[in-house]
C-alpha cells in the first residue's frame, strides 16, 4: 500500500510564481520519508496541498488510495499535520488543545482525553497539561503540536520542519519519539533543510529544489554518493 502518491503536482500562486513544476513521488506505508531541500524549494507548498491548506494548480494526490479531489474527508482523516507555525490558541490549557482537536474528527471526549494523556506523557508534557500554551517553551509548543496531530490516530504523520529552532536535547527526544511512532506503524513524512535530520531519522528521501524533485532515493544511497 502506498501512503502517498503525488503525480505531476504543480502549483502557481496567484501572483504568477510557480512553486512546484510537476513533482511526482511515492511514499510506501510504514516509511519514514524526508522531503529535503533549501528554504524556498517548495516543501511547505507540497505539504500544504496534501493537507488541503493550499489549492493545487494541477496533478493528482492520493493518500492510502484516496484521491484528494474525490475523497477529501477520507484523506483528511488519514493525515495528522504538524505545521511549521504555532497555530493553536495560546490562551487554552495544553490538554484542552489536544482534546479539542479530536472533536474535529468526531472522537468522544473520554477517548480524546485518554489519548491526550498517552501522548502528552510520552512527549514529556503531562505535568504541563493545565498550563496555558503561551507559558510553554518553543520546544514544548512543538511537542504539543505533535500530540495534537496524533490524537485521531492518523496513518500518516506529516511534519513541516519539526525541529527548527529546537535545542539539541529536545531534538533528540523528539527524534526518539518519532522513531517509536514509526515503529508502531505510523508512516512519517517530514520536511527539513538539515541533511543530518534526514540522515538520522529517515529511510527514504526526495530532494526538492526550485520546485523540482532532483533526487529520490534511499538515505543510504544518498549518503554513499556524497
Ligand atoms: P519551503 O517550504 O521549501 O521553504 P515554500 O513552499 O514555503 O518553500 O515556498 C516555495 C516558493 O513559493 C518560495 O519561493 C516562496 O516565496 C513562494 N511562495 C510561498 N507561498 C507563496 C504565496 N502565497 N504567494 C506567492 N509565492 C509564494
Ligand atoms: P479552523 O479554521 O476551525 O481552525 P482548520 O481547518 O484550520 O479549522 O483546522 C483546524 C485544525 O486542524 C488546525 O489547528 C490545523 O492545524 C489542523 N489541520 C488542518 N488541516 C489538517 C489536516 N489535513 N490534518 C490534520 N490536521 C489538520
Amino acid at each position: 500500500m502506498q501512503a502517498l502518491v503525488l503525480d505531476n503536482l504543480t502549483k502557481t500562486y496567484p501572483n504568477g510564481f510557480t512553486a512546484l513544476h510537476g513533482i511526482s513521488l511515492a511514499v510506501e506505508e510504514g516509511d519514514f520519508f524526508a522531503l529535503l531541500g533549501p528554504n524556498g524549494a517548495g516543501k511547505s507548498t507540497a505539504i500544504g496541498i496534501v493537507t488541503s491548506l493550499v489549492n493545487k494548480s494541477g496533478g493528482t494526490v492520493s493518500v492510502f488510495g484516496h484521491d484528494l479531489d474525490r475523497d477529501l474527508n477520507a484523506v483528511k482523516s488519514c493525515i495528522g499535520l504538524v505545521p511549521q507555525e504555532f497555530n493553536f490558541n495560546v490562551f487554552e490549557p495544553v490538554v484542552e488543545i489536544v482534546v479539542n482537536q479530536a472533536g474535529y474528527y468526531g472522537i468522544d471526549r473520554e477517548t480524546a482525553f485518554e489519548r491526550a494523556e498517552e501522548y502528552l506523557k510520552r512527549l514529556g508534557l503531562w505535568e504541563k497539561r493545565r498550563e496555558m500554551a503561551r507559558n510553554l517553551s518553543g520546544g514544548m509548543k512543538r511537542r504539543l503540536m505533535i500530540a495534537r496531530a496524533l490524537v485521531h490516530r492518523p496513518r500518516l504523520l506529516i511534519l513541516d520542519e519539526p525541529t527548527a529552532g529546537v535545542d539539541i536535547e529536545i531534538r533528540r527526544s523528539m527524534w526518539a519519539f518519532l522513531r517509536d511512532i514509526n515503529r508502531q506503524g505510523t508512516t512519517i513524512i517530514l520536511t527539513t533543510h538539515y541533511l543530518e535530520e534526514a540522515e538520522s531519522l529517515c529511510r527514504n528521501v526526495a530532494i526538492i529544489d526550485h520546485g523540482r524533485i532532483i533526487e529520490n532515493t534511499s538515505v543510504k544511497s544518498l549518503l554513499a554518493t556524497l
